[in-house]
Protein backbone atom coordinates (compact mmCIF):
# COMPACT_ATOMS: atom_id res chain seq x y z
CA UNK A 1 0.00 0.00 0.00
CA UNK A 2 1.51 3.16 -0.92
CA UNK A 3 1.75 6.30 1.32
CA UNK A 4 -1.76 8.28 -0.98
CA UNK A 5 -3.77 5.38 -0.35
CA UNK A 6 -2.52 4.68 3.42
CA UNK A 7 -3.58 8.02 4.65
CA UNK A 8 -6.82 7.66 2.70
CA UNK A 9 -7.55 4.32 3.91
CA UNK A 10 -7.09 5.27 7.36
CA UNK A 11 -9.40 8.51 6.76
CA UNK A 12 -11.80 6.37 5.87
CA UNK A 13 -11.36 4.47 9.60
CA UNK A 14 -11.68 7.80 10.92
CA UNK A 15 -14.85 8.76 9.23
CA UNK A 16 -16.10 5.56 10.67
CA UNK A 17 -15.19 5.85 13.33
CA UNK A 18 -16.59 8.76 14.47
CA UNK A 19 -19.61 8.77 12.24
CA UNK A 20 -22.76 9.61 14.45
CA UNK A 21 -24.93 6.90 13.58
CA UNK A 22 -23.96 2.85 14.46
CA UNK A 23 -22.57 1.11 11.59
CA UNK A 24 -22.64 -3.30 12.48
CA UNK A 25 -21.75 -5.39 10.09
CA UNK A 26 -23.36 -9.47 10.41
CA UNK A 27 -24.04 -12.58 8.97
CA UNK A 28 -27.00 -13.34 8.06
CA UNK A 29 -27.54 -15.05 11.20
CA UNK A 30 -27.28 -11.76 12.92
CA UNK A 31 -23.64 -12.40 13.88
CA UNK A 32 -21.91 -9.46 14.69
CA UNK A 33 -18.86 -9.30 12.99
CA UNK A 34 -17.13 -5.45 12.98
CA UNK A 35 -18.98 -2.36 15.26
CA UNK A 36 -17.98 1.45 15.14
CA UNK A 37 -18.43 2.93 18.32
CA UNK A 38 -21.55 4.45 17.63
CA UNK A 39 -22.96 1.21 17.57
CA UNK A 40 -21.88 0.15 20.86
CA UNK A 41 -22.86 2.91 22.31
CA UNK A 42 -26.74 3.19 20.87
CA UNK A 43 -27.01 -0.56 21.41
CA UNK A 44 -25.63 -1.03 24.63
CA UNK A 45 -28.66 -0.25 26.97
CA UNK A 46 -30.26 -3.08 24.86
CA UNK A 47 -28.08 -5.61 25.17
CA UNK A 48 -28.92 -8.22 28.26
CA UNK A 49 -25.20 -7.89 30.48
CA UNK A 50 -23.10 -5.72 27.97
CA UNK A 51 -23.59 -8.64 25.44
CA UNK A 52 -23.39 -7.40 21.77
CA UNK A 53 -23.02 -10.65 20.20
CA UNK A 54 -25.80 -11.18 17.94
CA UNK A 55 -27.78 -8.02 16.96
CA UNK A 56 -31.21 -9.71 16.57
CA UNK A 57 -30.69 -10.77 20.01
CA UNK A 58 -30.01 -7.21 21.08
CA UNK A 59 -32.78 -5.93 19.31
CA UNK A 60 -35.32 -8.56 19.83
CA UNK A 61 -37.06 -6.56 22.29
CA UNK A 62 -37.59 -3.73 19.95
CA UNK A 63 -37.63 -4.97 16.31
CA UNK A 64 -38.54 -8.69 16.99
CA UNK A 65 -39.76 -9.35 13.40
CA UNK A 66 -36.36 -8.43 11.85
CA UNK A 67 -35.02 -12.25 12.07
CA UNK A 68 -37.69 -13.00 9.74
CA UNK A 69 -37.20 -9.71 7.86
CA UNK A 70 -33.88 -11.07 6.96
CA UNK A 71 -34.61 -14.67 6.21
CA UNK A 72 -37.41 -13.76 3.83
CA UNK A 73 -35.20 -11.36 2.04
CA UNK A 74 -33.87 -13.39 -1.15
CA UNK A 75 -32.17 -10.89 -3.27
CA UNK A 76 -28.46 -11.45 -3.15
CA UNK A 77 -28.40 -7.74 -2.16
CA UNK A 78 -30.61 -4.68 -1.55
CA UNK A 79 -32.38 -3.25 1.56
CA UNK A 80 -33.84 -5.59 3.70
CA UNK A 81 -35.80 -2.69 5.87
CA UNK A 82 -35.34 1.22 5.69
CA UNK A 83 -35.88 4.02 8.46
CA UNK A 84 -37.64 1.60 10.65
CA UNK A 85 -38.34 3.31 13.73
CA UNK A 86 -38.67 2.16 17.54
CA UNK A 87 -38.40 4.07 20.82
CA UNK A 88 -35.85 3.29 23.89
CA UNK A 89 -37.54 4.05 27.04
CA UNK A 90 -34.41 4.64 29.42
CA UNK A 91 -34.04 5.76 33.63
CA UNK A 92 -31.07 7.86 34.13
CA UNK A 93 -31.35 8.90 37.31
CA UNK A 94 -35.20 8.57 38.12
CA UNK A 95 -36.13 10.34 35.30
CA UNK A 96 -37.90 8.50 32.12
CA UNK A 97 -36.86 9.74 28.78
CA UNK A 98 -37.58 8.25 25.48
CA UNK A 99 -35.03 7.51 22.70
CA UNK A 100 -36.67 7.37 18.81
CA UNK A 101 -34.22 5.12 17.20
CA UNK A 102 -34.09 4.67 13.34
CA UNK A 103 -32.79 1.29 11.54
CA UNK A 104 -32.05 0.16 8.11
CA UNK A 105 -30.68 -2.95 7.43
CA UNK A 106 -28.52 -3.53 3.86
CA UNK A 107 -27.72 -6.91 2.30
CA UNK A 108 -24.58 -6.43 0.96
CA UNK A 109 -23.70 -10.26 -0.50
CA UNK A 110 -25.20 -13.14 0.25
CA UNK A 111 -23.79 -13.34 3.36
CA UNK A 112 -23.15 -10.03 4.72
CA UNK A 113 -25.49 -7.49 6.22
CA UNK A 114 -24.58 -4.00 6.68
CA UNK A 115 -26.89 -2.04 9.56
CA UNK A 116 -27.08 1.54 10.17
CA UNK A 117 -29.06 2.65 13.80
CA UNK A 118 -29.27 6.71 13.98
CA UNK A 119 -30.54 8.65 16.17
CA UNK A 120 -33.93 9.95 15.22
CA UNK A 121 -35.19 11.66 18.57
CA UNK A 122 -34.98 14.68 17.13
CA UNK A 123 -36.87 14.32 13.94
CA UNK A 124 -39.67 12.70 15.74
CA UNK A 125 -39.89 15.36 18.65
CA UNK A 126 -40.13 18.07 15.23
CA UNK A 127 -42.94 15.84 13.81
CA UNK A 128 -44.66 15.74 16.90
CA UNK A 129 -44.40 19.52 17.74
CA UNK A 130 -45.25 19.99 14.40
CA UNK A 131 -48.83 17.80 15.09
CA UNK A 132 -49.27 19.17 18.33
CA UNK A 133 -49.13 22.98 16.99
CA UNK A 134 -51.30 21.67 13.79
CA UNK A 135 -53.40 20.40 16.78
CA UNK A 136 -54.00 23.90 18.53
CA UNK A 137 -55.15 25.85 15.27
CA UNK A 138 -58.31 26.36 15.39
CA UNK A 139 -59.39 25.61 12.24
CA UNK A 140 -58.80 21.76 13.45
CA UNK A 141 -61.22 22.08 17.10
CA UNK A 142 -64.45 21.23 17.32
CA UNK A 143 -66.54 24.22 17.85
CA UNK A 144 -68.77 23.58 20.38
CA UNK A 145 -66.27 21.30 22.69
CA UNK A 146 -63.04 22.42 21.53
CA UNK A 147 -61.72 18.99 20.80
CA UNK A 148 -59.91 17.54 17.70
CA UNK A 149 -62.13 17.53 14.62
CA UNK A 150 -62.42 14.60 12.50
CA UNK A 151 -59.98 16.23 9.90
CA UNK A 152 -57.46 15.80 13.43
CA UNK A 153 -58.30 12.35 13.33
CA UNK A 154 -57.72 11.71 9.80
CA UNK A 155 -54.53 12.67 9.81
CA UNK A 156 -53.84 10.86 13.01
CA UNK A 157 -54.77 8.06 12.22
CA UNK A 158 -53.01 8.02 8.44
CA UNK A 159 -49.69 8.78 10.44
CA UNK A 160 -50.46 5.28 12.49
CA UNK A 161 -51.45 3.66 9.55
CA UNK A 162 -48.00 4.30 7.44
CA UNK A 163 -45.98 3.49 10.77
CA UNK A 164 -44.06 0.36 10.25
CA UNK A 165 -44.77 -2.33 12.64
CA UNK A 166 -42.38 -2.35 15.79
CA UNK A 167 -42.77 2.00 15.20
CA UNK A 168 -44.85 3.53 18.50
CA UNK A 169 -48.17 4.02 17.21
CA UNK A 170 -48.09 1.17 14.64
CA UNK A 171 -50.39 -1.06 17.57
CA UNK A 172 -53.79 1.07 17.33
CA UNK A 173 -57.45 0.88 17.93
CA UNK A 174 -59.96 3.22 17.10
CA UNK A 175 -62.92 3.55 19.41
CA UNK A 176 -66.03 5.25 17.29
CA UNK A 177 -68.68 5.76 19.95
CA UNK A 178 -72.51 7.43 19.73
CA UNK A 179 -75.05 7.78 22.59
CA UNK A 180 -77.69 5.96 22.61
CA UNK A 181 -81.05 8.42 23.22
CA UNK A 182 -78.94 11.74 22.07
CA UNK A 183 -81.50 12.66 19.87
CA UNK A 184 -84.79 12.28 22.22
CA UNK A 185 -82.73 14.06 24.73
CA UNK A 186 -81.88 17.21 21.97
CA UNK A 187 -85.63 16.59 20.60
CA UNK A 188 -87.20 16.80 23.72
CA UNK A 189 -85.29 19.09 25.94
CA UNK A 190 -83.95 21.31 23.00
CA UNK A 191 -80.66 21.80 21.30
CA UNK A 192 -78.96 23.60 24.27
CA UNK A 193 -79.43 21.08 27.01
CA UNK A 194 -78.20 18.54 24.10
CA UNK A 195 -75.09 20.58 23.55
CA UNK A 196 -74.63 21.04 27.29
CA UNK A 197 -74.23 16.86 27.32
CA UNK A 198 -72.17 16.82 24.61
CA UNK A 199 -69.64 19.45 26.65
CA UNK A 200 -70.17 17.03 29.31
CA UNK A 201 -69.49 13.60 27.25
CA UNK A 202 -66.13 15.50 26.01
CA UNK A 203 -64.67 16.44 29.40
CA UNK A 204 -64.92 13.21 30.96
CA UNK A 205 -63.85 11.23 27.89
CA UNK A 206 -60.62 13.57 28.04
CA UNK A 207 -60.34 13.34 32.15
CA UNK A 208 -60.81 8.77 31.79
CA UNK A 209 -58.24 9.01 28.89
CA UNK A 210 -55.99 10.58 30.90
CA UNK A 211 -56.49 8.67 33.85
CA UNK A 212 -55.93 5.66 31.63
CA UNK A 213 -52.68 6.87 30.65
CA UNK A 214 -51.10 6.93 34.25
CA UNK A 215 -52.32 2.80 34.04
CA UNK A 216 -49.68 2.08 30.95
CA UNK A 217 -49.48 4.12 28.00
CA UNK A 218 -47.36 6.68 29.11
CA UNK A 219 -47.12 9.07 25.90
CA UNK A 220 -49.93 11.45 25.57
CA UNK A 221 -49.27 12.16 22.09
CA UNK A 222 -50.15 8.64 20.73
CA UNK A 223 -53.76 9.04 21.76
CA UNK A 224 -56.56 11.42 20.64
CA UNK A 225 -59.96 11.84 21.50
CA UNK A 226 -61.79 13.78 19.12
CA UNK A 227 -65.60 14.66 17.88
CA UNK A 228 -66.73 14.08 14.84
CA UNK A 229 -70.23 15.95 14.76
CA UNK A 230 -73.45 15.22 15.97
CA UNK A 231 -73.23 13.02 19.07
CA UNK A 232 -70.12 11.14 17.54
CA UNK A 233 -67.16 10.63 19.25
CA UNK A 234 -63.76 9.22 18.54
CA UNK A 235 -60.59 7.84 20.29
CA UNK A 236 -57.88 6.54 18.96
CA UNK A 237 -55.97 4.40 21.09
CA UNK A 238 -51.79 4.48 20.26
CA UNK A 239 -49.42 2.22 21.87
CA UNK A 240 -52.10 -0.58 22.72
CA UNK A 241 -49.79 -3.74 22.32
CA UNK A 242 -52.58 -6.25 23.51
CA UNK A 243 -56.09 -6.21 22.94
CA UNK A 244 -56.90 -6.52 26.54
CA UNK A 245 -55.70 -3.25 27.04
CA UNK A 246 -58.17 -2.12 24.51
CA UNK A 247 -61.43 -3.77 26.00
CA UNK A 248 -60.28 -2.51 29.59
CA UNK A 249 -59.94 0.60 28.24
CA UNK A 250 -63.33 0.37 26.40
CA UNK A 251 -65.84 -0.73 29.39
CA UNK A 252 -63.99 2.18 31.77
CA UNK A 253 -64.97 4.47 28.66
CA UNK A 254 -68.53 2.95 28.64
CA UNK A 255 -68.98 2.89 32.30
CA UNK A 256 -68.13 6.30 32.89
CA UNK A 257 -69.87 7.95 30.04
CA UNK A 258 -72.90 5.96 31.07
CA UNK A 259 -73.28 7.78 34.44
CA UNK A 260 -75.97 10.55 34.38
CA UNK A 261 -75.20 13.87 33.27
CA UNK A 262 -76.79 16.64 35.44
CA UNK A 263 -77.68 19.69 33.36
CA UNK A 264 -79.76 22.50 34.78
CA UNK A 265 -82.55 20.44 36.46
CA UNK A 266 -82.09 17.28 34.68
CA UNK A 267 -80.57 14.28 35.91
CA UNK A 268 -79.93 12.54 31.63
CA UNK A 269 -79.23 9.17 31.18
CA UNK A 270 -77.27 8.49 27.86
CA UNK A 271 -75.45 5.23 27.94
CA UNK A 272 -73.04 4.86 24.70
CA UNK A 273 -72.70 2.47 22.04
CA UNK A 274 -68.95 1.71 20.64
CA UNK A 275 -67.28 0.33 17.67
CA UNK A 276 -64.03 -0.61 17.77
CA UNK A 277 -61.36 -1.59 14.77
CA UNK A 278 -58.05 -3.14 15.60
CA UNK A 279 -54.62 -2.21 13.61
CA UNK A 280 -55.54 -6.05 12.10
CA UNK A 281 -58.15 -4.96 10.78
CA UNK A 282 -57.36 -1.24 9.62
CA UNK A 283 -57.85 -1.56 6.08
CA UNK A 284 -58.09 1.46 3.23
CA UNK A 285 -57.25 4.45 4.16
CA UNK A 286 -58.51 6.92 7.35
CA UNK A 287 -62.01 7.21 6.07
CA UNK A 288 -62.42 3.39 5.18
CA UNK A 289 -61.20 3.10 9.05
CA UNK A 290 -63.67 4.84 10.97
CA UNK A 291 -66.15 4.18 8.71
CA UNK A 292 -65.69 0.39 9.52
CA UNK A 293 -65.93 1.86 13.24
CA UNK A 294 -69.23 3.16 12.66
CA UNK A 295 -70.47 0.11 11.12
CA UNK A 296 -69.22 -1.91 14.24
CA UNK A 297 -71.30 0.65 16.32
CA UNK A 298 -74.41 0.58 15.07
CA UNK A 299 -73.74 -3.35 15.34
CA UNK A 300 -73.35 -2.57 18.76
CA UNK A 301 -76.27 -0.23 18.88
CA UNK A 302 -78.83 -2.51 17.14
CA UNK A 303 -77.81 -4.93 19.71
CA UNK A 304 -79.40 -2.89 22.16
CA UNK A 305 -76.84 -0.28 22.73
CA UNK A 306 -74.45 0.72 26.10
CA UNK A 307 -72.26 -1.92 24.57
CA UNK A 308 -69.03 -2.33 22.11
CA UNK A 309 -68.35 -4.24 19.20
CA UNK A 310 -65.20 -5.28 17.60
CA UNK A 311 -65.21 -4.69 13.85
CA UNK A 312 -64.71 -7.75 11.43
CA UNK A 313 -64.51 -7.68 8.09
CA UNK A 314 -68.00 -9.55 7.61
CA UNK A 315 -69.91 -6.49 9.13
CA UNK A 316 -68.63 -4.95 6.34
CA UNK A 317 -70.50 -7.18 3.77
CA UNK A 318 -73.58 -7.21 5.95
CA UNK A 319 -73.84 -3.33 5.97
CA UNK A 320 -73.68 -3.11 1.94
CA UNK A 321 -76.52 -5.62 1.87
CA UNK A 322 -78.39 -3.54 4.42
CA UNK A 323 -77.41 -0.43 2.71
CA UNK A 324 -78.89 -2.38 -0.25
CA UNK A 325 -81.92 -3.25 1.65
CA UNK A 326 -82.24 0.47 3.01
CA UNK A 327 -82.50 1.42 -0.95
CA UNK A 328 -84.97 -1.25 -1.75
CA UNK A 329 -87.13 -0.29 1.01
CA UNK A 330 -87.33 3.63 -0.12
CA UNK A 331 -88.14 2.05 -3.69
CA UNK A 332 -90.70 0.34 -1.85
CA UNK A 333 -92.50 3.60 0.02
CA UNK A 334 -92.09 5.24 -3.39
CA UNK A 335 -93.64 2.56 -5.44
CA UNK A 336 -96.42 1.32 -3.76
CA UNK A 337 -94.79 -1.76 -2.99
CA UNK A 338 -96.23 -1.66 0.50
CA UNK A 339 -99.74 -3.06 1.77
CA UNK A 340 -101.89 -3.60 4.26
CA UNK A 341 -103.77 -6.98 5.48
CA UNK A 342 -106.14 -6.75 7.95
CA UNK A 343 -106.44 -9.43 11.12
CA UNK A 344 -109.83 -10.13 12.77
CA UNK A 345 -110.15 -9.20 16.12
CA UNK A 346 -113.25 -11.29 17.12
CA UNK A 347 -115.32 -10.11 20.48
CA UNK A 348 -115.08 -13.20 23.14
CA UNK A 349 -118.91 -12.76 24.25
CA UNK A 350 -120.93 -15.46 26.62
CA UNK A 351 -121.84 -18.72 25.99
CA UNK A 352 -118.80 -19.34 23.17
CA UNK A 353 -120.67 -16.52 20.94
CA UNK A 354 -118.13 -15.00 18.57
CA UNK A 355 -118.54 -11.34 17.13
CA UNK A 356 -116.48 -11.25 13.77
CA UNK A 357 -117.24 -7.44 13.71
CA UNK A 358 -115.41 -6.53 16.55
CA UNK A 359 -112.38 -5.35 14.64
CA UNK A 360 -109.43 -6.11 12.77
CA UNK A 361 -105.73 -4.98 13.23
CA UNK A 362 -103.86 -3.73 10.29
CA UNK A 363 -99.80 -5.42 9.15
CA UNK A 364 -98.25 -4.30 6.68
CA UNK A 365 -96.38 -6.51 3.94
CA UNK A 366 -94.12 -5.39 1.24
CA UNK A 367 -94.71 -6.86 -1.72
CA UNK A 368 -90.91 -7.45 -2.96
CA UNK A 369 -90.19 -7.63 -6.96
CA UNK A 370 -88.01 -10.53 -6.18
CA UNK A 371 -88.41 -11.79 -2.69
CA UNK A 372 -92.30 -12.41 -3.11
CA UNK A 373 -94.09 -11.00 0.20
CA UNK A 374 -91.85 -9.49 2.89
CA UNK A 375 -93.31 -10.25 6.38
CA UNK A 376 -92.71 -6.97 8.67
CA UNK A 377 -90.33 -7.92 11.05
CA UNK A 378 -87.70 -8.13 7.99
CA UNK A 379 -88.23 -4.61 7.49
CA UNK A 380 -89.83 -2.39 10.50
CA UNK A 381 -86.44 -2.61 12.07
CA UNK A 382 -84.23 -1.25 9.05
CA UNK A 383 -87.15 1.60 8.40
CA UNK A 384 -86.92 2.28 12.41
CA UNK A 385 -83.08 2.74 11.75
CA UNK A 386 -83.01 4.49 8.13
CA UNK A 387 -85.25 7.19 9.45
CA UNK A 388 -87.61 5.56 7.21
CA UNK A 389 -90.38 4.65 9.87
CA UNK A 390 -91.95 7.96 9.69
CA UNK A 391 -93.11 7.89 6.13
CA UNK A 392 -94.04 3.72 6.56
CA UNK A 393 -95.76 4.61 10.11
CA UNK A 394 -98.17 7.46 8.14
CA UNK A 395 -98.43 5.34 5.13
CA UNK A 396 -99.98 2.42 7.33
CA UNK A 397 -102.08 4.67 9.72
CA UNK A 398 -103.24 6.92 6.17
CA UNK A 399 -104.19 3.80 4.21
CA UNK A 400 -105.96 1.92 7.61
CA UNK A 401 -108.33 4.68 8.18
CA UNK A 402 -109.44 5.06 4.75
CA UNK A 403 -110.08 1.28 4.45
CA UNK A 404 -112.17 0.97 7.44
CA UNK A 405 -114.32 4.01 6.60
CA UNK A 406 -114.90 2.35 2.80
CA UNK A 407 -116.02 -1.40 5.23
CA UNK A 408 -118.17 1.38 6.79
CA UNK A 409 -120.13 1.88 3.57
CA UNK A 410 -119.93 -1.91 2.26
CA UNK A 411 -121.35 -3.61 5.52
CA UNK A 412 -122.98 -1.04 7.31
CA UNK A 413 -123.50 -1.91 10.52
CA UNK A 414 -121.85 -5.70 10.45
CA UNK A 415 -118.32 -3.39 9.50
CA UNK A 416 -115.34 -3.59 12.15
CA UNK A 417 -116.05 -1.44 15.12
CA UNK A 418 -112.23 -0.73 15.34
CA UNK A 419 -109.06 -0.47 13.62
CA UNK A 420 -105.83 -1.12 15.35
CA UNK A 421 -102.54 0.11 14.05
CA UNK A 422 -99.18 -1.09 15.51
CA UNK A 423 -96.61 1.99 16.50
CA UNK A 424 -92.78 1.50 16.72
CA UNK A 425 -91.07 3.00 19.04
CA UNK A 426 -89.62 5.52 16.71
CA UNK A 427 -92.74 6.96 15.53
CA UNK A 428 -93.74 7.37 19.37
CA UNK A 429 -91.23 10.07 19.89
CA UNK A 430 -91.18 11.67 17.03
CA UNK A 431 -92.11 15.55 17.48
CA UNK A 432 -95.35 16.32 15.24
CA UNK A 433 -96.88 13.04 15.41
CA UNK A 434 -99.80 13.68 17.25
CA UNK A 435 -100.57 16.08 15.01
CA UNK A 436 -100.42 13.72 12.15
CA UNK A 437 -102.41 11.05 13.41
CA UNK A 438 -105.09 14.21 13.97
CA UNK A 439 -105.19 14.76 10.50
CA UNK A 440 -105.15 11.20 9.13
CA UNK A 441 -108.32 10.60 10.96
CA UNK A 442 -110.00 14.11 9.65
CA UNK A 443 -108.75 13.29 6.37
CA UNK A 444 -110.68 10.14 6.20
CA UNK A 445 -113.15 11.99 8.22
CA UNK A 446 -112.87 8.57 10.88
CA UNK A 447 -113.91 9.64 14.65
CA UNK A 448 -110.74 8.99 16.73
CA UNK A 449 -112.83 5.83 18.79
CA UNK A 450 -112.68 3.78 16.03
CA UNK A 451 -108.87 3.92 16.27
CA UNK A 452 -106.47 2.03 18.55
CA UNK A 453 -103.10 2.66 18.62
CA UNK A 454 -100.85 -0.49 19.90
CA UNK A 455 -97.43 0.07 21.43
CA UNK A 456 -95.03 -3.03 22.87
CA UNK A 457 -94.75 -2.72 26.79
CA UNK A 458 -90.52 -2.21 26.85
CA UNK A 459 -91.43 1.16 24.51
CA UNK A 460 -94.38 2.23 26.68
CA UNK A 461 -91.68 1.49 30.03
CA UNK A 462 -89.30 4.38 28.34
CA UNK A 463 -89.62 7.30 30.30
CA UNK A 464 -91.64 10.34 30.81
CA UNK A 465 -91.28 11.83 27.46
CA UNK A 466 -92.83 9.16 25.85
CA UNK A 467 -95.56 8.78 28.02
CA UNK A 468 -96.64 12.18 28.17
CA UNK A 469 -97.08 11.88 24.34
CA UNK A 470 -99.56 9.27 25.03
CA UNK A 471 -101.57 10.92 27.07
CA UNK A 472 -101.48 13.46 24.63
CA UNK A 473 -102.84 10.93 21.96
CA UNK A 474 -105.16 9.56 24.64
CA UNK A 475 -106.62 12.81 24.42
CA UNK A 476 -107.24 12.83 20.45
CA UNK A 477 -109.90 10.45 22.03
CA UNK A 478 -108.18 7.37 20.16
CA UNK A 479 -107.82 4.37 22.73
CA UNK A 480 -104.10 2.63 23.18
CA UNK A 481 -103.21 -0.83 23.88
CA UNK A 482 -100.28 -2.65 25.40
CA UNK A 483 -98.86 -4.90 22.76
CA UNK A 484 -96.80 -8.58 23.61
CA UNK A 485 -97.98 -8.14 27.23
CA UNK A 486 -96.05 -10.85 29.39
CA UNK A 487 -92.89 -10.65 27.08
CA UNK A 488 -91.06 -6.96 28.18
CA UNK A 489 -89.26 -6.37 31.63
CA UNK A 490 -92.29 -5.28 33.51
CA UNK A 491 -94.42 -7.03 35.64
CA UNK A 492 -98.35 -6.72 36.94
CA UNK A 493 -97.86 -4.78 39.38
CA UNK A 494 -96.68 -1.81 37.08
CA UNK A 495 -99.55 -2.29 34.71
CA UNK A 496 -101.36 0.69 36.27
CA UNK A 497 -98.63 3.02 35.23
CA UNK A 498 -99.36 2.69 31.68
CA UNK A 499 -101.94 4.99 30.10
CA UNK A 500 -103.81 2.32 28.13
CA UNK A 501 -107.31 1.44 27.71
CA UNK A 502 -106.33 -2.69 26.09
CA UNK A 503 -103.89 -5.42 27.11
CA UNK A 504 -103.05 -8.00 24.32
CA UNK A 505 -101.55 -11.23 26.05
CA UNK A 506 -98.73 -12.00 24.13
CA UNK A 507 -99.07 -15.30 21.87
CA UNK A 508 -96.96 -16.93 23.85
CA UNK A 509 -98.76 -17.29 27.13
CA UNK A 510 -102.22 -18.14 25.00
CA UNK A 511 -100.51 -20.70 22.87
CA UNK A 512 -100.02 -22.57 26.25
CA UNK A 513 -103.11 -21.55 27.59
CA UNK A 514 -104.29 -25.40 27.54
CA UNK A 515 -101.74 -26.90 28.34
CA UNK A 516 -99.77 -25.63 31.05
CA UNK A 517 -101.11 -24.29 34.85
CA UNK A 518 -98.37 -21.90 34.68
CA UNK A 519 -99.18 -19.76 31.91
CA UNK A 520 -102.95 -20.24 32.65
CA UNK A 521 -102.14 -18.41 36.04
CA UNK A 522 -100.24 -16.10 34.85
CA UNK A 523 -103.08 -15.22 32.14
CA UNK A 524 -105.94 -15.13 34.84
CA UNK A 525 -103.75 -12.88 36.54
CA UNK A 526 -103.46 -10.19 33.71
CA UNK A 527 -107.04 -10.09 33.25
CA UNK A 528 -107.92 -9.91 36.61
CA UNK A 529 -105.43 -6.37 37.20
CA UNK A 530 -106.56 -5.59 33.97
CA UNK A 531 -109.90 -5.45 34.84
CA UNK A 532 -109.54 -3.48 38.15
CA UNK A 533 -107.55 -0.77 36.42
CA UNK A 534 -110.62 -0.24 34.12
CA UNK A 535 -108.74 -2.04 30.92
CA UNK A 536 -110.16 -4.43 28.14
CA UNK A 537 -107.76 -7.96 27.30
CA UNK A 538 -107.13 -9.31 24.00
CA UNK A 539 -105.67 -12.98 23.80
CA UNK A 540 -103.41 -13.04 20.73
CA UNK A 541 -102.53 -15.99 18.66
CA UNK A 542 -105.08 -18.19 19.23
CA UNK A 543 -105.08 -21.31 17.40
CA UNK A 544 -107.08 -23.73 18.44
CA UNK A 545 -110.66 -24.32 20.41
CA UNK A 546 -109.15 -26.03 23.31
CA UNK A 547 -107.26 -22.85 24.24
CA UNK A 548 -109.74 -20.44 22.55
CA UNK A 549 -112.53 -22.04 25.50
CA UNK A 550 -109.43 -21.81 28.22
CA UNK A 551 -108.98 -17.78 27.11
CA UNK A 552 -113.02 -17.16 27.00
CA UNK A 553 -113.09 -18.79 30.50
CA UNK A 554 -110.85 -16.65 31.64
CA UNK A 555 -112.44 -13.94 30.92
CA UNK A 556 -110.66 -12.14 27.92
CA UNK A 557 -112.84 -9.86 26.08
CA UNK A 558 -111.25 -10.24 22.51
CA UNK A 559 -109.50 -12.83 20.70
CA UNK A 560 -107.21 -12.96 18.10
CA UNK A 561 -105.72 -16.20 16.22
CA UNK A 562 -105.58 -18.66 12.85
CA UNK A 563 -108.14 -20.38 14.97
CA UNK A 564 -110.51 -17.48 13.60
CA UNK A 565 -109.13 -16.03 10.72
CA UNK A 566 -105.32 -15.49 9.42
CA UNK A 567 -104.54 -11.50 7.96
CA UNK A 568 -106.52 -11.35 5.01
CA UNK A 569 -106.47 -8.46 2.13
CA UNK A 570 -109.79 -6.03 2.37
CA UNK A 571 -112.01 -7.74 -0.03
CA UNK A 572 -111.08 -11.31 1.98
CA UNK A 573 -112.29 -9.44 5.26
CA UNK A 574 -115.83 -8.16 3.62
CA UNK A 575 -116.35 -11.99 2.91
CA UNK A 576 -115.06 -12.86 6.14
CA UNK A 577 -117.88 -11.26 7.98
CA UNK A 578 -120.77 -11.96 5.68
CA UNK A 579 -119.93 -15.43 5.38
CA UNK A 580 -119.03 -15.85 9.58
CA UNK A 581 -119.99 -18.96 11.03
CA UNK A 582 -120.49 -19.81 14.72
CA UNK A 583 -117.42 -22.30 16.15
CA UNK A 584 -118.24 -25.21 17.53
CA UNK A 585 -118.22 -24.69 21.49
CA UNK A 586 -115.17 -26.69 23.33
CA UNK A 587 -116.30 -28.39 26.24
CA UNK A 588 -113.76 -27.55 29.50
CA UNK A 589 -112.43 -30.67 31.32
P1 LIG B 1 -98.04 -8.07 16.45
O1 LIG B 1 -98.57 -6.69 16.57
O2 LIG B 1 -97.96 -8.88 17.71
O3 LIG B 1 -98.94 -8.77 15.38
C1 LIG B 1 -99.38 -10.07 15.47
C2 LIG B 1 -98.51 -10.97 14.66
O4 LIG B 1 -98.84 -12.32 15.00
C3 LIG B 1 -98.75 -10.85 13.16
O5 LIG B 1 -97.54 -11.17 12.49
C4 LIG B 1 -99.78 -11.94 12.89
O6 LIG B 1 -99.78 -12.39 11.57
C5 LIG B 1 -99.27 -13.02 13.84
N1 LIG B 1 -100.34 -13.91 14.25
C6 LIG B 1 -101.64 -13.60 14.46
N2 LIG B 1 -102.32 -14.67 14.87
C7 LIG B 1 -101.47 -15.70 14.92
C8 LIG B 1 -101.59 -17.08 15.28
O7 LIG B 1 -102.64 -17.59 15.62
N3 LIG B 1 -100.47 -17.83 15.23
C9 LIG B 1 -99.28 -17.33 14.84
N4 LIG B 1 -98.21 -18.14 14.80
N5 LIG B 1 -99.11 -16.02 14.50
C10 LIG B 1 -100.21 -15.22 14.54
P2 LIG B 1 -96.93 -10.18 11.43
O8 LIG B 1 -98.00 -9.66 10.55
O9 LIG B 1 -95.79 -10.89 10.82
O10 LIG B 1 -96.44 -8.98 12.31
C11 LIG B 1 -95.37 -9.14 13.17
C12 LIG B 1 -95.14 -7.86 13.95
O11 LIG B 1 -94.73 -6.81 13.10
C13 LIG B 1 -96.40 -7.35 14.62
O12 LIG B 1 -96.59 -8.05 15.80
C14 LIG B 1 -96.05 -5.89 14.83
O13 LIG B 1 -95.27 -5.75 16.01
C15 LIG B 1 -95.18 -5.59 13.65
N6 LIG B 1 -95.96 -4.86 12.65
C16 LIG B 1 -96.81 -5.35 11.74
N7 LIG B 1 -97.34 -4.35 11.00
C17 LIG B 1 -96.80 -3.19 11.48
C18 LIG B 1 -96.96 -1.80 11.15
O14 LIG B 1 -97.71 -1.41 10.27
N8 LIG B 1 -96.21 -0.89 11.86
C19 LIG B 1 -95.38 -1.29 12.85
N9 LIG B 1 -94.70 -0.37 13.49
N10 LIG B 1 -95.22 -2.57 13.19
C20 LIG B 1 -95.93 -3.53 12.51
CA1 LIG C 1 -100.03 -5.55 17.44
CA1 LIG D 1 -98.63 -8.57 19.62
Amino acid sequence: MDKVTNDSYESLMQFLYRAPVALVQTNLQGDVEMMNPMGAQLLMPLSREGNLENLFEVLYQVVPQLKELVQNFKPATGPVCESLRFTLREKSRGIRTHRHLSISVQKLDPRCLMTMVSDATLEVEREQTGLARRLKDASRLDALTQMPNREVVKEHLALAMAAAPGDPGHEFAVLFMNCDRFKLINDSLGQSVGDAVLNLIAKRLQATLRLTDSLGNSDDRQQIAARLGGDEFVVVLGQMMRPDDVHAVALRLIDVLSKPYGVGTHQLHCSISMGIVLRAQAVGDADAVLRDASIAMAVAKRSGGARYVIFTPSMQELAVARAANEAALRIALSEDQLFLVYQPVVGLLPDGIIDPSAGVEALVRWQHPERGIVPPVEFIGLAEQCGLIGALGDFVLRTACRQFMQWQDVLGDKAPRLMAVNLSRAQLVQPGFVASVRDALQTCNMASKYLQLEVTESLAAQDEGVQAQMHALKALGLSLALDDFGTGYSSLSSLHQFPVDVVKVDRSFTSQADTSQHHRVLIDATVRVAKSLGMRTVAEGIETLSQAAVIAELGCDKGQGYLYSKPLASAQIVRFIQDFKQLPVHSLQ
